[in-house]
């Protein structure tokens, strides 16, 4: 089995050699070394330029490094009817429970306006209504967001959740498609972008959205940066139809040093750092699938043909 590995940064000698140690009867080569192209069967891959895995004739699969495929679907020279397996450690699930949990805690008891008040050394006793008033809005119910909304609900918060198909989840109120969707958003105190990046999902943190949300809400966006109209939110912001934002994600990452979100009040930016994969742990996932599929086997992981996500 012979294995082209694409990763980005420093990381590339460690990710050959852990994939090497999970994988023994396997080759792996990084992706600016010698190989004969032709023999490589399977191409693990994070954000590869376009074209590039169109160069490996004989291609049997690709895996994603990470949940989202958004960074493979986009090159136009894909080989379309290649499989794709994208990457759901375990670990990737409690991270994003974690982040998202925090932030929403975060603007549920107004803490940003605590730690400014803290600043000017006043006693500022902010009463907010408990989690039961509290209406968040989860927009995707897929492994990730319906983990979360599972979560929210535990701590006792009213949740929604909005997705492409019909949902039975335990104390969370499911809406399905987009005839649902306007009435979904009206009860959304607290907003969750957790879709995945499709052209249907492209630009659907818009001002149109923004205006369908109670007054006053908040926004958490974790999904990706191309989700976000950003000039429309900064507007919704200024008027003060939306009260806050926490933003991991964004169209161009590193953010800008001048980009408007760092010094605005009401933003928080956290560095794409939601939800992280842990190489180990999601080196271990791939090693597994890439063997369940050799051997023909199911896999959750693989994404169904032709759905974009
Ligand atoms: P997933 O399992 O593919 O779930 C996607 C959910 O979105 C599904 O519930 C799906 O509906 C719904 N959906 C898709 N298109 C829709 C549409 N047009 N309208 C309404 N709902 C739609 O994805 P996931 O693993 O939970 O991950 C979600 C996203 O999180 C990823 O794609 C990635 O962008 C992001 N992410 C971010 C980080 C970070 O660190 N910030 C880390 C990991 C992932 P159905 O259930 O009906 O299919």
């Amino acid at each position: 089995m012979n294995i082209v590995l694409k990763v980005g940064g420093g990381r590339a000698s460690w990710w050959k050699q852990h994939l090497s140690t999970l994988l023994s009867e396997a080759k792996v080569y990084l992706a600016n070394e010698e190989m004969n192209r032709d023999d490589i069967d399977y191409a693990v891959v994070w954000k590869p330029e376009p074209g590039w895995l169109r160069t490996f004739e004989n291609l049997k699969c690709i895996v994603s490094i990470g949940a989202g495929i958004d960074h493979v679907l986009c090159d136009p020279e894909l080989p379309v009817h290649l499989p794709i397996i994208r990457t759901t450690s375990p670990d990737l699930k409690v991270r994003m429970r974690e982040y998202v949990t925090l932030h929403v805690l975060r603007l549920h008891r107004r803490l940003p306006e605590i730690v400014a008040a803290q600043s000017a050394r006043e006693w500022r006793q902010i009463i907010e209504p408990p989690a039961h008033e509290r209406r968040v809005g989860i927009m995707g119910l897929g492994n990730l967001g319906a983990d979360c909304a599972v979560t929210l609900a535990a701590i006792g918060f009213d949740v929604a959740g909005w997705a492409r198909s019909e949902k039975t989840i335990d104390r969370v109120a499911c809406f399905a498609g987009e005839a649902t969707r306007n009435a979904f958003l009206a009860r959304s105190d607290i907003l969750v972008c957790m879709l995945p990046l499709t052209p249907e999902t492209e630009g659907i943190l818009n001002a149109d959205l923004f205006d369908r949300l109670p007054d006053g809400a908040a926004v958490i966006n974790v999904a990706r940066g191309q989700h976000l109209v950003n000039e429309d939110l900064l507007a919704a912001l200024d008027r003060g139809k939306v009260c806050g934002a926490t933003l991991d994600v964004f169209h161009v990452e590193p953010l800008p040093i001048d980009h408007a979100f760092w010094d605005h009040p009401n933003v928080l930016v956290t560095p794409h750092i939601a939800s992280l994969i842990d190489p180990i742990a999601g080196g271990e996932r791939i090693a597994e699938n890439i063997k369940k599929f050799d051997a023909g086997e199911l896999i959750a992981d693989l994404v169904p043909q032709g759905r974009g996500y």
